[in-house]
């Protein structure tokens, strides 16, 4: 169980982030929600996961991009919940663009929020992890964080550095109780993908289902998307002491996708 801890999931409006908060708000822990969505919606979400589980919830709407508002962020996590146990670095954004015609503007954006925003959470939320001797995070990189894709420079760059990054995380904090890995999703039908199908459907003049298939077909020889309640079941791996000594892993759950 994890109760009594408390579970940052930068990211969790939608989507994996939101799937992963969900599992970890069922094993008992406290949740910070972030991420962009209707005020509304985010209030029934806190007060919904709250009530079905039993614990504190709370929300912050950081934008990723901004260091700055990372630490308001943080120092709410500590006033509210005396700091972050469990952290989730799942905020992300996807551009697809040949290089030479690739946004300045997207690039910038795409490493931002989907590389830096891990470093600054990260070395935010260690010096209480340390004190504790006790501590999980839990980068969500990708597929794409192993193998490359065309027309994805930014966000593959963003993902193979966010593996660099846990791993120096995990090997700095080697022997105490912090540990550090990464999930590596493949496609999951979220409206990150969902986008893409669509772009998809447009271009090819195909139907949206056909698109999902032809997406999955390419990479994932499952032919099946991975679910968030999946990678929420991994993340509560990952935070128990059964996994103590899984440290520095890229761990892959993608159909197959980085096994061909
Ligand atoms: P999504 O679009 O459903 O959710 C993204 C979440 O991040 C939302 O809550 C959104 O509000 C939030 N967000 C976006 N920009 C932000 C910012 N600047 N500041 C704060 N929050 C911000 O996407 P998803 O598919 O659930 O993606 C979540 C993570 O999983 C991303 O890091 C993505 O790269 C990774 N991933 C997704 C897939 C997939 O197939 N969907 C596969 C591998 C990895």
């Amino acid at each position: 169980t994890l109760r009594g801890k408390t579970a940052l999931v930068t990211g969790s409006t939608s989507g994996i982030g939101l799937g992963i908060a969900l599992a970890l708000a069922a094993q008992g822990a406290n949740i910070m929600f972030n991420g962009f969505g209707d005020p509304t919606a985010i209030t029934k979400l806190q007060a919904d996961t709250a009530k079905e589980f039993g614990i504190k919830t709370s929300y912050h709407n950081a934008d990723m991009s901004r260091p700055q508002e990372i630490e308001l962020m943080m120092r709410a996590a500590a006033d509210e919940f005396g700091g972050v146990d469990i952290l989730v670095n799942n905020a992300g954004i996807q551009h697809v663009a040949n290089i030479e015609d690739f946004p300045v503007e997207k690039w910038d954006a795409v490493i931002a929020i989907n590389l830096s925003s891990a470093f600054h959470t990260t070395r935010l939320a260690l010096p209480r992890m340390k004190a504790n001797n006790w501590g999980r995070i839990i980068n969500i990189a990708s597929a794409h964080g192993l193998v490359a894709s065309a027309q994805k420079s930014a966000y593959v760059a963003a993902k193979h550095g966010i593996v660099g990054l846990t791993k120096v995380t995990a090997l700095e904090n080697a022997q105490t109780g912090i540990t550090c890995n990464a999930i590596c999703p493949g496609w999951v039908l979220t409206p990150l993908v969902q986008k893409q199908v669509d772009a998809r459907a447009a271009e090819g003049g195909i139907s949206v289902e056909e698109a999902k298939r032809k997406l999955l077909l390419e990479k994932q020889p499952s032919g099946e998307f991975v679910t968030p309640e999946q990678l929420g079941a991994l993340a509560v791996f990952l935070c128990s002491d059964a996994a103590q000594q899984v440290r520095g892993a890229a761990w892959n759950m993608d159909g197959g996708w980085v096994a061909q």
